[in-house]
């Protein structure tokens, strides 16, 4: 098991030191930013949305060592994917890639403040294309009740 701990550990730290699909993504369709004060993690996503597919994305900010690796994670997770597959990411997709699943409750915003911010950014551009009002509520939902 402490094998284990030693490589997430040391992902956490690679990715905190250099984060993937870092910085600013000039041509998006959606930005969103949001922020953990307890922490200090502040990040924005960016996302460029053709035929309903998250063709490119990218975060920006800063963050601690958790936040930045969870970013990293997550848009790695979201490139390429549907809108429809975006709504369904969850936190255990992210927290269990880096053995985060134990993670103590101050923590645990760090980790998933990427997570809220992507979801936010998704309804916020849903919110202009979907006629269906309901169903973005639910997003919004969704986003609120993350932690
Ligand atoms: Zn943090």
């Amino acid at each position: 098991m402490s094998g284990n701990a030693d490589i997430y550990h040391e992902m956490i730290v690679d990715y905190s030191r250099n984060p993937t699909n870092y910085g600013k993504l000039e041509d998006h369709d959606v930005i969103f930013h949001d922020s953990n004060p307890l922490c200090g993690d502040s990040i924005d996503i960016a996302m460029k949305i053709d035929d309903n597919k998250v063709t490119d994305i990218k975060f920006d900010g800063k963050g601690c060592a958790i936040c930045m690796a969870c970013s990293s994670v997550l848009t790695e997770i979201t490139k390429g994917k549907s809108l429809d597959d975006v709504r369904k990411i969850e936190k255990n997709d992210i927290l269990g890639e880096l053995g985060l699943e134990h993670l103590q409750a101050v923590r645990i915003k760090c980790a998933l403040l990427s997570l809220k911010v992507l979801k936010s950014a998704l309804y916020t551009y849903l919110a202009d294309h979907l006629d269906d009002a309901q169903d973005v509520d639910r997003l919004k939902e969704d986003a609120a009740n993350l932690y």
